[in-house]
């Protein structure tokens, strides 16, 4: 066993300064045991890691047994005890001094009481939908849960989402569109070297999550091959037989493109399409109206190398597409990953051993945080709001009348929206939007102009200095929870350290909150409690926990269970359930036999190309695509306070092509402002022939002058409701 020692070490504040200090906690204690098995709180990859106390503070260890990473971690997850005992970890809650205006430390008596006031107000003033609640992909599933229950429930509000509609719900609205479920990949990552060919769409899985890539690896030292497709010449693109550079926005053309060809060098899979599918005429004729040439017009990748892809990925007995935000976080996100899976299907690349499409979820707890009720339109068990059995059977669950239930919500962003209008007060867990939403400066002035908002989180986000309490809560290692990674894996991390004095979990502040509304039963703050009643809630559902416990998830070494996971002896192992000894087995492999669709066919739905909701033009010439780097994660709450990733990734820039820089008179490190019709981020160039000459590229996470949502377009899918992060229309000037 390899230790690679991260010392716990301050960190430099990289916030906003309020007049409260919080102290520096001591060196975290070991909560007994002296290696606990645990999961990394970063990305949905959720690479195990075991987590000893040393002479210097926590420390990670590789926990070689771990089947998706087997001891590898990125510099994130290695450095991730840096944030357990960082400077600037809040460490007592901070109420907003009606007398100064400024954020001072409470006891927590004061601030669950000052919360409960301001939601209780705007509930009696304007109403229960007054109240609005966001989560965070980063929750637990116990804590998405608890929390969609007590927005329903407790609040009585409809008015929950999560900032989960930004990473992947394109990709779920999709799948389900497709294939009746989403579940991001369908079948376990090592499953991805036995496939002949995979095309990686918008994913930079080099720099998101590096322990992923050997997958990639694996399969060419296989004999496989890997087409990347994206506008930048990325570390993925590198390791590419094939790298396709799409114009932003057009991913969807692209795959008509593809299936366009399939078709017309008779490449069609018709006994699978007979057998499995339905829809494929309607599906055949959109695509056949997207010549190659038309589709190297709209795309800019050349017809020959559409034909390359075409041969790889139909040369190849089994293959996979896998997408990522690239093709999902646009305005026609859902679309356009119905046209690869239409080009899997009409291909028989689906429903197979080997072979398939999935989604590469971004988020920790991605998966699972759309599952289990913080979506403004599921219940959990991936159950949906507006059916009545379902609401019949969750209401059971929740003692309550299902009539009580309130209908489905705003999406993430549309909620947002609302702040300041219809929404009066808002109690945010787990997320930083002033970061990380589209259109951030609206958001940020949306949030200013709340009558009241709370924000429960680890640190003193960007997000929490502009409320009016902020609680302060428990993070990863100090608490047990589990997370359902992006294979559906079901996974428990362990509490291994204890949480410094004053720092209370999400679950107690749910408890403390519900009591203060009137709810004192039915918001327990033990985890297993909790997942003990999400089991009956997802029971019979899509994404049916009920096999599940604590303690079957501690079995085997802690690798975890695939859902749907049904209790009782029904159900083959391949269809989920159990094995012959009674064991909960789950199911890592879907659809193997029939697809989740109520006669079994996948469905192909039409697609046709559109345009992004912003074209470049005269005033606005370029396009802007956004993206994340290695050492930072999301809106860099948590990395930007870790020294070590700061020194990797100091800043936000600006890449752009030397064509454009050349055009600009810009050289690499000089600053350059980039300007959208809403706003302006200014950041350093950098000057790279890895990215079109049509498009510039920059990282989202960091705040201020360099933020690069603050340009981003709010046009939303019409399905997903996703936000067009990856493409809008700005002009690049030299500062
Ligand atoms: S790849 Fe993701 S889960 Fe793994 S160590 Fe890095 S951030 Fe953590």
């Amino acid at each position: 066993m390899h230790s690679t020692a991260t010392p716990v070490t301050p960190a430099t504040p990289a916030t906003p300064e309020t007049s409260a200090t919080p102290a520096p906690p001591a060196a975290p204690e070991t909560s007994g045991s002296p290696a606990t098995s645990t999961h990394c709180p970063y990305c949905a990859l959720q690479c195990g890691m075991d987590l000893v106390t040393g002479p210097q503070g926590v420390e990670v260890v590789e926990r070689t047994g771990f089947p998706v990473n087997k001891g590898a971690l990125c510099g994130k997850g290695r450095t991730a005890p840096a944030v357990l005992s960082s400077r600037v970890r809040l460490t007592e809650p901070l109420v907003r001094s009606r007398a100064t205006g400024e954020l001072t430390p409470a006891t927590w008596e004061e601030a669950l009481d000052r919360v409960a006031d301001g939601l209780t107000r705007t509930r009696a003033e304007y109403g229960a939908d007054a109240c609005g609640v966001f989560g965070g992909g980063g929750l637990t599933n116990e804590k998405a849960y608890a929390l969609g229950k007590f927005a329903r429930v407790a609040l009585g509000t409809s008015q929950i989402d999560y900032n989960g509609r930004f990473c992947m719900s394109s990709a779920a609205a999709a799948g389900q569109r497709a294939f009746g479920l989403d579940r991001g990949l369908p079948f376990p990552l090592e499953d991805i070297p036995r496939t002949g060919c995979v095309i990686l769409v918008g994913s930079n899985l080099a720099e998101t999550m590096p322990p992923a890539l050997r997958y990639l690896t694996e399969l060419r030292e296989n004999g496989g091959t890997l087409i990347v497709v994206d506008p930048r010449r990325t570390r993925t693109a590198e390791q590419a037989d094939l790298h396709l550079a799409p114009r932003p926005g057009t991913d969807l053309a692209l795959a008509l493109g593809l299936l366009h060809l399939v078709v017309a060098e008779g490449r069609t899979d018709e006994a699978f399409i007979e057998e499995r599918t339905s829809g494929w005429e309607e599906a055949r004729a959109a695509a056949m109206a997207h010549w190659p040439e038309h589709v190297e017009r709209i795309t800019g990748v050349a017809v020959p190398r559409l034909r390359d892809a075409v041969r790889l990925f139909c040369g190849a007995d089994a293959a996979m597409v896998l997408t990522a935000r690239g093709p999902e976080q646009q305005s026609k996100g859902t679309d356009t990953v119905g046209a690869w899976i239409n080009l899997c299907l009409a291909t028989g690349r689906a429903g197979r051993p080997f072979s398939g499409y999935g989604c590469l979820t971004g988020q920790g707890n991605g998966q699972g945080g759309r599952e289990h009720g913080q979506k403004a339109d599921q219940l959990p068990g991936y159950r949906k709001l507006t059916d009545p059995a379902a609401r019949a059977h969750v209401a059971g669950v929740w003692g309550v009348d299902p009539d009580s239930l309130p209908g489905p919500g705003r999406s993430a962003y549309e909620l947002l929206d609302a702040l300041g209008g219809d929404i009066k007060s808002l109690l945010l867990m787990g997320s930083n939007p002033v970061v990380s939403a589209p259109r951030a400066a609206h958001v940020e002035e949306r949030l200013r102009s709340l009558d009241f908002l709370a924000v429960a989180d680890v640190v003193l986000s960007e997000t929490a200095c502009l409320a009016d309490v902020v609680l302060p809560v428990t993070q990863w290692a100090e608490e047990t929870g589990t997370v359902t990674n992006l294979e559906g894996r079901v996974l428990l991390r362990q509490r291994a350290v204890t949480a410094p004095a004053g720092v209370r979990g999400d679950l107690d502040v749910l408890h403390g909150l519900a009591e203060r509304l009137g709810h004192g039963k039915g918001f327990p703050t033990d985890p297993e409690e909790v997942f003990e009643e999400l089991r009956r809630a997802s029971a019979g559902g899509p994404a049916d926990y009920s096999g599940i416990s604590y303690e079957r998830l501690r079995e085997d070494d802690g690798k975890g269970v695939f859902w749907p996971c049904p209790e009782g002896a029904g159900g083959a192992v391949a269809e989920g359930g159990r094995a012959q000894g009674g064991r909960a087995e789950g199911t890592p492999r879907l659809f193997l036999e029939r697809f989740a669709t109520e006669d079994g066919r996948a469905r192909f739905v039409p697609v046709v190309h559109r345009d992004a909701a912003e074209e470049p033009d005269a005033e606005y010439p370029v396009l802007l695509t956004t993206g994340r780097v290695l050492a930072q994660y999301q809106s860099g709450a948590q990395t930007r306070r870790v020294d070590e990733l700061n020194a990797a990734a100091p800043g936000p820039f600006v890449e752009l092509h030397p064509r454009l820089a050349a055009r600009l008179g810009v050289e690499e490190d000089d600053p350059v402002a980039v300007v959208s019709r809403r706003g302006r981020a200014v950041a350093p160039a950098r000057v790279t022939s890895a990215i079109r000459a049509d498009t510039v590229f920059m990282p989202f996470h960091w705040p201020g002058e360099g933020r690069a949502n603050t340009l981003t377009h709010p046009a939303l899918d019409p399905v997903s409701r996703m936000p067009e992060f990856k493409v809008c229309a700005v002009r690049v000037e030299r500062v």
